[in-house]
């Protein structure tokens, strides 16, 4: 007599992942362990071949094993897992509805659940550092795992697959459960077992983000709002991944609804969407994302197509090759305010970014198109109630690191990263700021970018336009004892930056 292996369940039942109707339960039972028990009468039926060509096509290992009819029946009454399954997908969704929540009470930007070997490792990304939130066995690991794709997913592919790469998005209904606005969900195996990785994109509604709450200075914004009120220009945002370019562009949009009493039609190309945005039109980017040259002509031919909807300011989500690029410069060519991001480390080196994708010189240098370049990181704030003073922590550092803050910040005014407390979930930390450079060119700047190089329009930028270097604002933010000057290097940038540059001039609070 078959009996199915201790922990193995049997996959073909009811509610299991690899579900089959009853006709088809009566003579093939696959289990979790890798069996394929068919009824050796039935070899060469319909469901059995059917059922092996599908195991196949999904890259599913497995060993056939003939029985007969009764066996089979035997097998799905005596796995008591499988006939309770049904009952444990809704518990399995219950689980995964309470997990998810608890991510959202955290503002966790992301999900993680790790299945290896006899145990899962569920995690949230909080301020960007992964938190340990619990541990299952690998079993209930795979279980939601499976759960969430095959159960709680709009998906392109209809049966979970641990041993493949595979993306899904969570269902309105989840959504709706969870309070979100959108979640994407990758999976990928691992050489123990498997990585799913959920993004939760929040829905702010109403809520009136400011660009000030997000840690831009007063000047910043005052040009920020400039470029908003342009009619028409392109303005540049650069950032690396997970800088939160979505939320600035989020909030400036927003902006420009409100200011214009929303009689402007601001459409938006994203790839996804990831915040709703009142009051705009937001379209989606479709084609296939595994294939580079199709998504370079999809952004292309979606740039030319919304122009002829008729747009007055349009967000292209990303300039990331010369055929995209050279659609959103003719988008704010064609007198419309253009808004967009591409990948470099600071504000002028969007330009020569642009330079690299192949912008005409002449075209990127004219301060008359090019209306706004602003570039971000995010860094972490000390939780006020826990921090660490100077003369407790200064000891333990970096020798090297201890010298550059003795000789650029306000020793006396200095913070560092406390061991947590109640207050900030014994994190130490209380959310992130931005720490941004933005520039508003004008044509000398653009003159001096095209003659004289990068490092000569950014002196004259400083030293002309009284451009804050973002070194210069990380200064100040360590100063004010906000953000703790070993995390500040790391996310920023070398307190001696603009120093080894020449363009250090001093904290204009004190120090000089
Ligand atoms: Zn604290």
């Amino acid at each position: 007599m078959e009996v199915i292996k201790r922990d193995s369940r049997c996959l073909t039942a009811k509610g299991g992942s690899w579900e089959l109707n009853e006709d088809a339960r009566k003579i093939i039972c696959f289990t979790s362990s890798g069996e394929l028990y068919i009824s050796s009468s039935h070899e060469k039926s319909y469901w059995v071949l059917a059922f092996i060509d599908k195991l196949r096509r999904n890259n599913v290992k497995f060993v056939i094993k003939p029985v007969s009819i009764e066996q089979i029946a035997q097998l799905y009454s005596s796995n008591v897992l499988a006939t309770d399954s049904v009952v444990q997908s809704s518990g399995r969704q219950e689980e995964v509805i309470s997990i998810v929540r608890d991510a959202v009470e955290l503002k966790a930007s992301d999900i993680h659940i790790i299945v290896r070997e006899n145990v899962t490792h569920i995690k949230y990304r909080v301020d960007g550092e992964l938190r340990q939130n619990q541990e299952m066995s690998e079993n209930d690991g795979n279980d939601i795992c499976a759960t969430i794709y095959q159960t709680m997913c709009d998906v392109a592919e209809p049966v979970f697959n641990p041993r493949r790469s595979q993306d899904a998005r969570l269902m309105s209904t989840t959504l709706e459960k969870c309070g979100l606005y959108g979640g994407r969900i990758a999976t990928r195996p691992t050489d123990s077992g498997l990585l799913m990785v959920i993004r939760l994109l929040y829905d702010r509604g109403s809520n009136n983000l400011e660009l000030e709450h997000l840690g831009y200075t007063v000047e910043q914004v005052r040009l920020i709002n400039r470029m908003a009120a342009r009619r028409f220009g392109i303005n540049i945002l650069s950032g690396p991944t997970g800088s939160g370019k979505s939320t600035t562009l989020e909030c400036v949009l927003k902006r420009i609804i409100s200011q214009r009493e929303e009689k402007a039609h601001v459409l938006t190309l994203e790839d996804p969407p990831e915040y709703r945005i009142t009051g705009a039109v937001q379209t989606p980017i479709q084609c296939d994302k595994n294939d580079d040259d199709a998504v370079s002509k999809e952004w292309a031919r979606a740039i030319s197509n919304a122009m002829r909807l008729d747009p007055d300011i349009l967000m292209c989500g990303e300039v990331r090759d010369l055929h995209s690029a050279t659609a959103t410069f003719r988008a704010a060519m064609t007198g419309h305010g253009v808004w967009t991001t591409v990948h470099a480390n600071d504000a002028l080196a969007i330009l020569s970014r642009l330079d690299d994708i192949g912008v005409s010189p002449a075209i990127m240098t004219d301060a008359t198109l090019v209306t706004g370049l602003i570039s971000q990181v995010l860094t972490r704030k000390l939780c006020p109630h826990c921090r660490k003073p100077w003369h407790q922590h200064a000891h333990l550092i970096d020798d090297a690191v201890r010298q550059r803050i003795e000789k650029y910040c306000l020793t006396g005014q200095v913070f560092f990263r406390g061991e947590g407390c109640e207050a900030c979930g014994f994190t130490g930390i209380n959310g992130r700021t931005v720490i941004a450079e933005v520039v508003e060119p004008d044509d000398a700047l653009m003159d001096i970018y095209s003659h004289q190089g990068k490092n000569a329009a950014r002196r004259y930028w400083v030293e002309q336009l009284g451009g804050l270097t973002r070194n210069h604002i990380l200064i100040q933010m360590i100063n004010k004892g906000i953000v703790d000057p070993c995390e500040g290097e790391r996310d920023v940038c070398m307190l001696d930056d603009d120093d080894v540059v020449g363009l250090y001039r001093g904290d204009d609070a004190s120090k000089n």
